[in-house]
């Protein structure tokens, strides 16, 4: 009999393994199950952004773009791309800068029109400075949450292996100054770099970026409030005391001396 209750034991065991473990507390909800996001892949048809030999940025774009809504939506949001192909949405007998506007004005609507929580548009920067490199993400300086959001995607960034350690900045550029909802411009990397050009032409790169954008979203979401109580979140609440350790001590002063920038006038 008392073999019986052994082998039983055991089986139950192996089968159920939480079947003798104390009951667990519920997981709290995933706040992203209840967030639209809305990703703009910046530039698009005959705007090519930045151009370095045959390699166009409009095209890095859409593919961090791509990977960052797959990214977000095994994380359980819903996500918007402002477009997902190789066009932009100005009209035929617009030209240069009016187009430009028009082209933006749409994505905001766009943004507006699926109720979107915020949104995030991803370009590539390049500047005359073949030094620079890195990552950045941009906010616009009167959105306390923009802030928030860039903040928590510029550590994530950070966190690549080999990353020029930058910090995120203000921008009053014309989709951050425009769109209503929480809004980054991230610059994923410099076209004028020769190392990180090399890297934005690598798709498991472009996946890294993607992945740490979509793990900035997720710290914004989940690590106000609880997020030490789960596993997967004791790393959200270690971020987050990043983003105020920078928000604090480093950011102002690391702001000044910064002197790249978002090369969006018109963007
Ligand atoms: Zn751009």
């Amino acid at each position: 009999m008392k073999n019986f209750i052994i082998t039983l034991t055991l089986i139950l065991t192996l089968s159920h393994p939480g079947a003798f473990a104390a009951a667990k507390p519920a997981a709290p909800p995933n706040p992203l199950l209840s967030k639209t996001i809305a990703i703009d892949p910046g530039h698009g048809g005959y705007d090519p952004g930045a151009i370095w030999g045959d390699i166009y940025e409009k095209d890095i774009n859409l593919r961090v773009a791509k990977a960052v809504k797959k990214h977000l939506e095994r994380a359980g949001a819903k996500v918007v791309l402002t477009r997902d192909g190789d066009y932009n949405h100005a009209i035929a007998g617009l030209h240069g800068r009016e187009a430009k506007r028009y082209d933006l004005n749409q994505r905001i609507k766009l943004i507006n029109a699926h109720k979107a929580d915020i949104a995030i548009t991803i370009h590539v920067n390049s500047v005359s400075k073949r030094s620079y490199e890195g990552a950045e993400a941009f906010y616009h300086p009167k959105s306390a949450e923009g802030k928030k959001l860039a903040l928590a995607i510029q550590q994530e960034l950070r966190a690549i292996p080999g990353m020029k350690q930058r910090i995120a900045k203000i921008s009053n550029c014309y989709m951050l100054s425009n769109t209503r909802v929480p809004a980054v411009l991230v610059e994923v990397g410099f076209l004028s770099n020769a190392h990180e050009r090399e890297l934005l032409q690598d798709p498991a790169y472009l996946d890294t970026l993607a992945r740490k954008i979509a793990a900035g979203v997720v710290i914004y979401y989940t690590a106000p409030a609880g997020a030490a109580k789960q596993g997967i979140l004791q790393k959200t609440a270690t971020g987050l005391d990043f983003v105020f350790r920078i928000m604090e001590h480093t950011f102002f002063a690391g702001n000044r001396h910064e002197n790249s920038r978002c090369n969006c006038i018109i963007h």
